[in-house]
Order: C-alpha cells, then sequence, then structure tokens
C-alpha cells in the first residue's frame, strides 16, 4: 500500500493536465491522458476541477461586464451626476 507515493501515471497525467484542458496535446498525447482519467477516479476529479476553473474563466471573459456591475456603474454614475 502506497497511498502517499503518487504513482508515475498520476504524476504524468498531471503534468498533461493544463495542456489537456487548453487543447494544446498531440492526438498521441491526448489518448494516454484520457486512458488515465478513464480509470483513474483522483485524475479525473482534478481534470474535472480544471475545465470547471476554465470555462468559468472563459464565461467572464465572453461576459465582460455582467448585469450586476453595470447597475453598479450606473449607481455611482448617478451618485457623481455624471450624465
Ligand atoms: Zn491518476
Amino acid at each position: 500500500m502506497s497511498a502517499e507515493t503518487r504513482p508515475e501515471p498520476c504524476a504524468h497525467a498531471e503534468r498533461c493536465m493544463q495542456a489537456y484542458v487548453d487543447r494544446a496535446l498531440s492526438v498521441e498525447e491526448v489518448r494516454v491522458v484520457e486512458a488515465h482519467l478513464a480509470d483513474c477516479p483522483t485524475c479525473a476529479r482534478c481534470y474535472t476541477l480544471e475545465a470547471e476553473v476554465r470555462s468559468v474563466v472563459r464565461e467572464a471573459c465572453a461576459e465582460p461586464c455582467p448585469e450586476s456591475l453595470r447597475r453598479e456603474l450606473r449607481r455611482i454614475c448617478d451618485d457623481c451626476d455624471c450624465e
């Protein structure tokens, strides 16, 4: 039992995670990482979190000014009477 030491396939998948989420891996590497994610719940979970962070960031970038922020800006604008 060696739950403390990370087996090499996990270390490799972890190293590839950023590039995998960014779709920056070669077809060969994607196959290796996907095969590992398929039978390693630890890395699959890690990938899910990584992908979630990416999609949140992407949404935040696609929506540069959320309604709440716009409301807040309008309120500040009203206060300073600039419009
Ligand atoms: Zn793993």
